[in-house]
């Protein structure tokens, strides 16, 4: 296979631009979509094609981890807003109160990690007007936006717009890698206005020229292929949030709020462990147990625990973290077919 078109297949291209139509309702033409290697690279070269050095960008927390670091590597400054801790979802008030002359965009998304939390429509209505309203750009990272539970529908940012795509301010970051649990195929992209594009195909085209010919024909083959597929993952992980919530229940003093999608949980074990690496490192160490310190996120007392393995590993991995926090769980555990008693 030779070299692709630096901007993706015009097939791949095309079937995003009806995935597009599809999902938002939003007639764009392939002009205004870029394929990079993996929703990460596409915000990256977002992020280097709107940010001034000097310019903010509003996220709010918890937060993916690596956005703040994103920012900081175009010289852009990230500016975190707070979010309640029982619900993880920003107050539009304090997103918009954190506005300067220097802002340049707005980065969220929902259904989030590493919460799980989805923010409601009035919320991304608001955001989205107020964006288009005062030129700052909008960008949602919907990744997860099929991964919702309940039979709930993400709102669509795209919804709340009355622009037409070449002069709205919103930004639809999409992939392959969770909707379709195709991670390593590292195929993403961005549907935004054709200048916006044009700069991100050149950044593209200047340092990783084109996206591998060979994943971009499987991350075709994903969009316009049977769909069902999505639908049993989002189910399996239902079961699996809803089981994680029922043993995170068994552990005195955590509080979670219930995710609304994705496949994380960010529970609070602030009354047990304030210090999160410390805690994460423990975990490690005495249950065997990967979990992500909530400070990487902006919420510090929490850990992203995972609930995409099967429902057994998310028993499993909560009853172990239960044995080694609770003191009035049973002394001893069973682990990889070996008797460990808790002497701490
Ligand atoms: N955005 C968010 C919120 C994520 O959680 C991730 C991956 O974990 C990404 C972007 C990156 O996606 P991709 O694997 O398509 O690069």
């Amino acid at each position: 296979m030779k070299y692709t078109p630096s901007a993706g297949t015009p097939s791949l291209r095309k079937a995003v631009a009806d995935y597009t139509e599809q999902n938002y309702g939003r007639k764009v033409a392939v002009e205004n979509i870029i394929i990079s290697s993996g929703a990460k690279q596409t915000l990256y070269n977002l992020l280097f094609t709107l940010v001034n050095p000097g310019d903010e960008v509003i996220v709010p927390a918890p937060y993916w981890v690596s956005y703040p670091e994103m920012i900081r590597m175009v010289g852009g400054i990230p500016v975190t807003v707070d979010s309640p801790e029982e619900t993880h979802i920003p107050r539009a008030e304090d997103l918009l109160a954190a506005v300067t002359p220097r802002t340049k965009a707005i980065l969220f998304n929902s259904p989030n990690n590493p919460s799980g939390a989805m923010y409601p429509a009035e919320l991304v209505e608001a955001v989205v007007r107020f964006c288009e309203s005062r030129g700052i750009w909008l960008i949602a990272d919907d990744i997860y936006h099929k991964l919702v539970f309940g039979g709930a529908t993400a709102p669509n940012p795209l919804a709340f717009t009355d622009k037409d795509p070449e002069s709205t301010r919103v930004i639809v970051i999409n992939a392959v890698s969770k909707i379709y649990g195709m991670t390593g195929f590292r195929i993403g992209w961005a549907v935004a206005p054709k200048p916006i594009i044009a700069v991100m195909n050149n950044i593209q085209s200047a340092t990783t020229s084109c996206n591998s010919g060979v994943l971009m024909a499987a991350a075709e083959g994903a969009l316009k292929g049977p769909q069902e597929g999505v639908q049993e993952m989002v189910t399996a992980l239902e079961t699996n949030r809803n089981t994680m919530l029922m043993e995170l229940a068994k552990i005195p003093g955590v509080r979670v709020a219930k995710p609304q999608g994705t496949f994380y949980c960010l529970p609070d074990f602030s009354a047990l462990r304030k210090d999160s690496l410390a805690l994460c490192n423990f975990l490690l160490e005495k249950a065997f147990v990967v979990t992500v310190p909530g400070k990487e996120f902006g919420a510090e007392g929490h850990l992203r625990l995972s609930y995409c393995g099967t429902a057994q590993d998310v028993s499993e991995g909560v009853a172990r973290i239960r044995w080694a926090l609770d003191p009035g769980s049973p002394k001893e555990i069973r682990i990889g077919g070996k008797t460990i008693a808790r002497d701490w």
